[in-house]
């Protein structure tokens, strides 16, 4: 696994530990540690990898619904990977990018999974 001085690190995006923004890919200017080159691409790399913050965001974007039946309420839904994380780690994933999410009730979730392995 690579660190640097802040510690460990996955490499998600490519640009993690070259002295670029891990988010954007920017160049710092100098040789301070540092790993984001401000806070609006440091919660954009978050909210598209960690999941804690993938799953959040994506139930917000959601406006807490269903997409397939349109129930709502935070505690019914679940956020699903359209390409599954087939075992890999979910805390710290790139398939955890918006694109691929996508929030499902319990029941819709289950359907889903049911049909891709029909
Ligand atoms: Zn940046
Ligand atoms: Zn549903």
């Amino acid at each position: 696994m690579p660190h640097d001085s802040f510690g460990v690190y996955t490499i998600l995006t490519g640009y993690e530990g070259k002295g670029k923004c891990w988010f954007c890919g920017a160049v710092f200017p100098d040789k301070r540690a540092r790993r984001f080159c401000s806070n609006i691409c440091r919660s954009k790399y978050q909210q598209s990898f960690y999941w804690s913050w993938a799953s959040n965001a994506a139930i917000r974007r959601a406006s807490y619904r269903c997409k397939d039946c349109g129930v709502s309420g935070k505690r019914r839904l679940q956020v699903h990977h359209i390409i599954p994380l087939n075992g890999s780690d979910r805390i710290k994933n790139v398939l955890n990018k918006r694109e691929n999410l996508v929030v499902l009730c319990k029941k819709c979730h289950l359907k889903n999974h049911e049909i891709r392995s029909r």
